[in-house]
């Protein structure tokens, strides 16, 4: 009799396609953007990788083959990506999508040559975002790369924020840079003078110009403002020593002291006059809200590729390790596999996997979030202008009305017929979108760099001795390094964690993410493989913890959810992080999934990439789920005091369950924390924690336990996808 054997599920063959990634991170339908990535990829994989293997990272100073960097962006469209095309871009309308493959892959190879890239546009951001339309007109046109037959050469930028100790940090208030008005002639333009001292500040070796922040030092200035120096300002622009970085030294940064005669049109987004005042028309702080609200995306994306990159040299480094050796004969285990024998080697590269696949796809669902918002903003911001509500209250007001509109508008049954024509007003779409950026902007910086960069170390360790060798290939000791700087600039961990705890909690955002949870579960219902279900109930978990320490109190009365307490606000914060990220890598995979059936050049090996790239989400969808449930229950049962055995009022005492025996035969084996006849009680830190106000927190931390269900089998079958996985004879840039 034949036995049958049985049929396997398909399994991932080669690595993901550019075809298949280009779904998962929507862009399938931008030819435009396809070509960006591969313009940029071959920057990155040719130039830049060259200069790296040549010791390039080894000089903290600018040199010409830094410089000759920069003009390899230029020709390959890199620098134009900011501009619109009437300013010398490439490409019309939203950009953050954009960027974001730039940032992709030039950080797949290094992330100093991203950032050398993404520093011009930060430069140039304030501008952009709050500039005149004369300032932006006239400082995008310089800095666009020059075109055909005109001799110029592109302006650089550099954006200085940060300030030398005590001042400017973290706390982006303290700011010592000042303007002053050194000359006002009646019916002239004001002359100010600028004094500014940076720290760190990228580009600052090459930079044309630079866009600074300052207060005022004059009484007849209002508040602070962003200023835009030129390098051929009257006064000192020195740019100061270059720093002694141990990451990105491919960009260039130094600390710069400035000491400028300025005219007041300077001042980004303009001035007005009132009762004899300068009042700039944005303080620095609302200006660098619109800038690193976007900008910071693409420093998670950064993260995110580093991850995704250390796979295939891992998978290479595996399994050659042991060819060569007298033992290690064609067609053995040891000589096929290498180290992909060894179980632990594999479930680790599964973890770093899926930490870049969900990385990636929240990174990459930001962008495309902005991308939407970027025109809904400037539609409602002209909106309201028209109709004089123009900031301050009348503007929250009417914001808030919106919100509460735009929750009813979740709420609604899908079958509802006013839920189509309010899905597609512009106001209630901007409210819906921006809460959602509010999060996974800084979730995306917070969780992608600090949490990568732990998991790049993992990455880095998978490659023993080497990993931590200039001849790594893939240069994975240098992104380990790097990734720690991704965490730190543009506002390390404690600023992204402050403010997801206030954004975390407005309403509108809330109401999506219980949308999300019956999404998940639906989700779980077709494709119970994802891990759906885990984290539909990891996310009921965190909205109750939420809940809960909203309204509780600490063992000393004291408020818990505030925002003195980052004890409380920042782990909840992380906790939602984790939650955020698994969600995207599930919808990609669906996109994924559901697109990919219609494209030739997929659909062979789709069913198998599908399976695979499912798994990789149960695997993290467990990590996150257990995650947050740690958190979560550190904060909801850690700040109640332990019940000490002197206050043991409630706890049995021998001689009372003796005699309760004869009645209730066995109640003595039930008998917890007893205390016996002559006092003594069991040796623990006390009788056990009753929770009554907490039971519904542990049915459902007790749920989640068992939603793990099937997730260490996804783990194995994704191992053993990646022991057989096919990948190319060598990586396509050089070590
Ligand atoms: C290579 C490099 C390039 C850079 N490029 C630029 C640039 O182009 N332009 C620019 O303006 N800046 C730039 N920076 C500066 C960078 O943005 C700052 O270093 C960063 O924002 C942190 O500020 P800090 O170093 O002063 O850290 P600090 O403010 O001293 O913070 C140190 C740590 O203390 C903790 N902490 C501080 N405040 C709080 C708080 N309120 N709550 C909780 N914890 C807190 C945090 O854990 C933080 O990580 C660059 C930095 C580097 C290293």
């Amino acid at each position: 009799m034949a036995i049958a054997t049985p049929i396997l599920p398909e399994t991932l063959r080669t690595l993901p396609s550019d075809a298949a990634r280009q779904l998962q991170w929507g862009f399938a339908d931008r030819y435009d953007l396809q070509l960006l990535a591969q313009s940029a990829r071959s920057v990155a994989r040719g130039p830049v990788a060259r200069l790296v293997a040549s010791g390039g990272r080894n000089s903290h100073e600018w040199t010409d083959a830094k410089a000759a960097m920069l003009k390899a962006f230029d020709d390959a469209g890199i620098t134009a990506v900011f501009m619109d095309p009437e300013e010398g871009g490439l490409l019309a309308g939203p950009k953050n999508l954009a960027l974001a493959l730039v940032a992709f892959e030039l950080a797949w190879v290094d992330g100093g040559a991203a950032t050398a890239s993404l520093a011009g546009c930060l430069a140039l951001a304030p501008i952009h975002e709050r500039g005149t339309p004369e300032q932006q007109r006239h400082y995008n046109r310089l800095a666009a790369p020059a075109q055909p037959g005109e001799d110029r050469k592109p302006w650089r930028g550099a954006f200085c924020l940060t300030e030398p100790i005590p001042y400017v940090g973290v706390d982006t208030g303290m700011l010592n840079g000042k303007l002053r008005i050194v000359e006002w002639k009646p019916g002239e333009e004001p002359i100010l003078q600028i004094e500014k001292r940076g720290r760190f500040i990228t580009n600052i070796g090459f930079a044309n110009f630079v866009t600074a922040a300052v207060d005022s030092d004059d009484e007849r200035i209002k508040g602070s403002c962003i200023v835009i120096l030129e390098e051929g300002d009257p006064g000192i622009f020195d740019r100061g020593t270059p720093t002694k970085k141990m990451v990105h030294q491919l960009s260039s940064t130094g600390d710069p002291i400035f000491n400028l005669r300025v005219p007041a049109s300077r001042i980004v987004g303009g001035y007005e006059i009132k009762d004899g005042l300068i009042v700039p028309r944005y303080s620095h702080s609302e200006v660098i809200e619109a800038v690193f609200r976007r900008t910071r995306v693409t420093v998670g994306v950064m993260t995110a590729a580093k991850l995704l990159s250390a796979v295939e040299p891992v998978i290479r480094y595996q399994r050659g390790r042991f060819r060569g050796a007298e033992t290690a004969t064609p067609g053995s285990v040891r000589y096929e596999l290498g180290l992909q024998a060894r179980e632990d080697a594999l479930h680790r590269l599964v973890d770093v996997w899926a930490t870049g696949e969900a990385s990636a796809s929240l990174a990459f669902a930001a962008a495309r979030t902005f991308d939407e918002l970027d025109p809904l903003e400037r539609e409602v911001e002209k909106f309201l202008s028209e109709r004089g509500i123009v900031g301050g209250k009348a503007k929250l007001k009417f914001l808030r009305d919106a919100s509460d509109k735009a929750i009813e508008l979740i709420a609604l049954p899908a079958t509802d017929a006013r839920k189509e024509s309010l899905s597609s007003d512009p106001l209630l779409r901007f409210v819906l979108l921006d809460s959602l950026a509010d999060v996974q902007c800084p979730a995306a910086k917070l969780w992608n760099t600090g949490w990568g960069a732990q998991t790049m170390r993992e990455a880095v360790s998978l490659m023993g001795g080497y990993g931590i060798t200039e001849d790594c290939p893939g240069f994975l000791g240098n992104k380990w390094m790097d990734a720690q700087l991704e965490a730190t600039y543009e506002g390390p961990e404690a600023v992204q964690r402050r403010q997801l705890s206030v954004t975390m909690t407005n309403p509108v955002f809330l109401a999506q993410f219980r949308q999300w949870i019956r999404e998940m579960r639906a989700i779980a219902n077709e494709r119970p493989g994802t891990g759906a279900c885990v984290l539909a109930t990891a996310m009921t978990m965190w909205l109750w913890a939420l809940n809960y320490l909203q309204k509780s109190k600490d063992a000393e009365g004291g408020r818990l959810y505030q925002s003195a307490r980052q004890g409380v606000t920042f782990p909840l914060a992380d906790a939602l992080c984790w939650l955020v990220a698994a969600r995207c890598q599930i919808l990609d995979v669906l996109r994924l999934e559901s697109q990919g059936a219609q494209d030739a050049s997929l659909a062979e090996g789709l069913p198998g990439l599908v399976n695979f790239l499912g798994d990789l989400c149960h695997v993290q969808t467990a990590r996150a789920g257990g995650e947050a449930a740690r958190i979560c229950a550190e904060l909801v049962f850690g700040y109640n005091r332990h019940p000490a055995w002197e206050e043991a009022r409630n706890c049995w005492h021998q001689d009372e369950l003796d005699a309760l025996e004869a009645f209730i035969p066995g109640i003595n084996s039930y008998g917890l924390d007893v205390i016996s006849s002559d006092g003594s009680h069991p040796k623990k830190a006390g009788p056990c924690v009753q929770c009554h106000d907490a039971q519904a927190f542990l049915s459902l931390h007790s749920k989640l336990d068992t939603c793990l269900t099937g997730s260490r089998l996804a783990k194995d079958r994704a191992a053993e996808a990646i022991s057989k996985v096919m990948i190319p004879e060598a990586l396509d840039y050089p070590a």
